[in-house]
């Protein structure tokens, strides 16, 4: 229990994976930590409306998808399978819950002081001590105590981020963000998609394999824009494969209701004004960072288009306010960025050893059918750099663990310096991508080499051999293409 006169080490507002991050780390280095969050339960966007439900129902809609077929795989007599959407949202909820308390029982553990609340910074620091004024929550089912003041000698702004919508326009059962769309009643015969990020394309892959008619509309000339050009082609090619209707160089110009969905009038990439109607819409165009409400006007703290400007420690502008996660500036909007900018901030307030998050060393995961993970530099921003850059490819067709789980489909693409061999960027799409860029992530983490890869041993059969046959097309002796 918190009491008036208790002065915490760190207080975080915001508990999703920044946060609660952040408050295990600060707890195992000895700090005294207080962790305040407003939502029913901790985890946040991403436990609860983001990475953990998208990826429950796109793990459904893969063994649906292979269900489809299942003759080829030997299942011959099992019938027609269907689809019950009901029992496939009540099993994503029991895992978001079952991860609930696995987060609740992990702040027991290490003596968190979890409040249900929002918090509002008042200012900065008196005599080294900052106040959070903290408003209850009603309804909030956590560990309640909530005291109207918090003291503590640091605090972390955690408070994350909420999805953008398109202007005049609010979310409602036909117009969706990620939000409504988890809890949707049944799966939609039409859906228009606006916006091909990642957030977009996996909402896309999901509902396309549950059958459902799936237009995209994307502003830019590119899916996924900030993968590596060829990644975007091949995403490109796969969904339309799929049947999904790629639109890129799409302005969406209208979302109008009607009576049976959604009416949305854009101008296509030869600049023709075209209608496209459906049951329902997405709007998937970002994120905006929640930074207003948290008392940054009284405080030096510095935006940089709508996200606080932080130093290599987590540092804001204002002395004992750091900031992590989604409401950084300069880093991509990740559950796994923000927790390791947790674990940098509460080390830099512990005077624990740290070392700063680089941008190029961080993992960038997006998981339609096939997936997509990418680390480092694409090929084109080796160049740009000024990198005299060579380049293997392998494509997963020539890969027998690849055709044991019925998945030919993509390539790992490897980019390398051509003077020392270092390995600058790995871009996979194809089964367990995710997976297996880890792999690529420890290699640029160590700096590592063509030459060193090229004779590193890869277990057989796996998709991870992938990338060994990926190193040795650098030097042109890829084995198995
Ligand atoms: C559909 C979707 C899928 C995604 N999939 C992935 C994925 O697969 N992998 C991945 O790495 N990332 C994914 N993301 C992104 C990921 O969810 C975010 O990067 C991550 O949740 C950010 O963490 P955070 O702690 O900064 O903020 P959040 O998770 O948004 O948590 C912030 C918390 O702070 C609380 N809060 C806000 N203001 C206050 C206040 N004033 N006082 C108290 N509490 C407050 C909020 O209620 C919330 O609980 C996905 C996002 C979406 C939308």
């Amino acid at each position: 229990m918190a009491d008036a006169v208790t002065i915490y080490d760190v207080a975080i507002i915001g508990g999703g994976p920044a946060g609660y991050t952040a408050a295990i780390r600060g707890a195992e280095l000895g700090l005294k930590v207080v962790l305040i969050d407003n939502a029913p339960r901790l985890g946040g966007t991403c436990l609860h409306v983001g990475c953990i439900p998208t990826k429950a129902l796109l793990f459904n809609a893969e063994i649906w998808d292979h269900l489809k077929h299942a003759a080829d795989f030997g299942l011959a007599s099992i019938g027609t399978p269907s689809l019950d959407w009901s029992a496939v949202l009540k099993r994503k909820d029991s895992i978001i819950t079952k991860h609930v308390k696995g987060l609740e029982f992990l702040m027991k553990k290490n003596k968190v002081t979890v409040i249900a609340g929002t918090g509002k910074l008042t200012g900065p620091a008196q005599a080294g001590v900052h106040t959070v004024d903290v408003t209850s929550t009603t309804g909030a089912t956590s560990p309640v105590s909530s005291p109207s003041q918090i003291k503590a000698k640091n605090v972390i702004l955690a408070s994350g981020s909420s999805a953008k919508m398109l202007p005049g326009l609010q979310p409602d059962s036909t117009i969706l963000t990620n939000i409504e769309i988890l809890s949707i009643d049944s799966v939609p015969k039409s859906l228009i998609v606006i916006g091909a990020g990642a957030v977009g394309v996996e909402f896309s892959s999901i509902f396309s394999s549950f059958g459902t008619e799936v237009t995209i509309l994307e502003f830019l000339p590119r899916m996924v824009p900030v993968e590596d050009e060829e990644i975007s082609k091949e995403l490109t090619r796969l969904f339309k494969k799929r049947g999904i209707d790629v639109n890129t160089g799409a302005k969406v110009e209208k979302v109008e209701k009607t009576a049976t969905g959604v009416k949305v009038s854009y101008t296509d990439a030869n600049g023709k004004p075209q209608v496209k109607e459906a049951e329902k819409v997405l709007v998937a165009v970002g994120r905006a960072g929640r930074t207003e409400n948290i008392g940054l006007e009284k405080t030096k703290v510095e935006l940089e288009r709508g996200l606080i400007k932080v130093n290599e420690a987590q540092q804001t502008a204002e002395p004992g306010v750091y900031a992590i996660g989604d409401i950084v500036s300069g880093f991509p909007q990740l559950a796994h960025v923000g927790s390791m900018a947790g674990m940098v901030a509460v080390a830099k307030i512990a005077g624990a050893k740290f070392r700063p998050l680089l941008r190029d060393r961080i993992p960038s995961c997006t998981y339609t059918d096939p997936q997509i993970g990418s680390v480092g530099l694409t090929e084109a921003q080796a160049k740009e750099k000024g990198y005299e850059v060579k380049v293997g490819k392998f494509p997963f067709a020539g890969n027998s663990k690849a055709t044991i789980v019925d998945s030919h489909d993509g390539f790992v693409k490897i980019v390398s310096d051509a003077k020392y061999g270092e390995i600058l960027g790995v871009h996979i799409i194809g089964p367990q991508a995710t997976e297996i860029i880890a792999e690529a992530v420890a290699v640029l983490e160590l700096e590592g080499t063509v030459d060193e890869m090229m004779y590193t041993i890869h277990a057989h059969p796996t998709l991870a051999e992938s990338m060994l046959d990926a190193y040795g097309a650098i030097e042109g002796m890829a084995i198995n293409a």
